[in-house]
């Protein structure tokens, strides 16, 4: 298989990172994007080979200039992965405050259209490409105490059905991948967030997540790249439009 051109927003860290890892491993090119400066530095500094570039996909300016510079540099694009995106706060609807709930929006749902918009144009122009948006087991269920995370993961579900539907037809497929709960340092900050919002202990919080899981299991970020991996190549060449979860099948988000 030819060497891919992949790009990735919020790429320093978490999912975003295991997924630039596993593409530059297999020989890929990567460039990311990542609102955080330290992350997007200590990224440069250990993986020389990879774009790394601050820019905050809520930024229209921002990102602009960040794709318009990877177009230029390397005039085409196969792989876009549309990756960005934060927890947003926790709490019953009534106590959420509205910038929390647009923040929340626009980072998980505003940035993933920007990203899109670009890839589209320039896959529509190339007749070929793959976008992969990371929803959620959040947009494949409803989610107490997180009603902004819910209903972007949810738009995101949508956002990709219509986007396989419009693109179809020039050659170029949508998928979105829905991941449970990855172990690291995001849920580690998300099931403290929950604990304190609910009064529970964050070991019941984390044990929750486990007990609405037929396999009883977390995923990892290498779960996630292995998806991610298959679905840009060739054995994945007919598939678009679907909304992959994995998760260990998620049965519940409130067991
Ligand atoms: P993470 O917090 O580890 O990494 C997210 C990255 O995105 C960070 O590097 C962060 O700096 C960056 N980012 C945040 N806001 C940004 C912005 N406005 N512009 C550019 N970059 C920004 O989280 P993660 O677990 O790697 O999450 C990646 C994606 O997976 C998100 O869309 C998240 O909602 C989704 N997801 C995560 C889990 C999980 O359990 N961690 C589960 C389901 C879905």
């Amino acid at each position: 298989m030819n060497r891919q051109k992949v790009l990735i927003t919020g790429g320093a860290s978490g999912i975003g990172l295991a997924l630039a890892r596993r593409f530059i491993a297999r020989g890929d090119q990567v460039a990311i994007c990542d609102a955080d400066a330290d992350a997007v530095a200590r990224m440069q500094a250990q993986m020389p080979d990879v774009i790394a570039v601050q820019a905050d996909v809520t930024d229209e300016a921002q990102m602009a200039a960040f794709l318009n510079g990877i177009e230029s540099r390397w005039g085409g694009i196969d792989v876009v992965c549309a990756n960005a995106g934060t927890g947003g706060p926790a709490g019953r609807i009534e106590t959420l405050d509205y910038n929390d709930w647009q923040s929340c929006i626009a980072v998980n749902l505003n940035g993933a259209f920007l990203t899109c918009r670009w890839a589209a144009r320039l896959m529509r122009a190339q007749g070929a490409g793959l976008i992969v948006l990371t929803s959620s087991t959040a947009g494949l269920f409803g989610y107490p105490l997180r009603a902004p995370y819910c209903a972007a993961k949810w738009a995101i579900v949508g956002l990709t059905k219509t986007l396989a539907s419009e693109l179809g037809p020039a050659g170029v497929r949508v998928n979105a991948i829905c991941p449970g709960a990855v172990e690291g340092d995001r849920m580690d900050r998300v099931v403290a967030m929950e604990a304190k919002a609910s009064g529970k202990p964050e070991d019941e919080v984390r044990a929750q997540y486990v007990r609405g899981v037929s396999l009883r299991t977390w995923v990892s970020g290498d779960d996630l790249a292995d998806t991610v991996l298959f679905l840009a190549s060739p054995a994945a060449s007919k598939i678009s439009g679907q909304i992959m979860a994995i998760d260990g099948h998620t049965e519940t988000l409130t067991p």
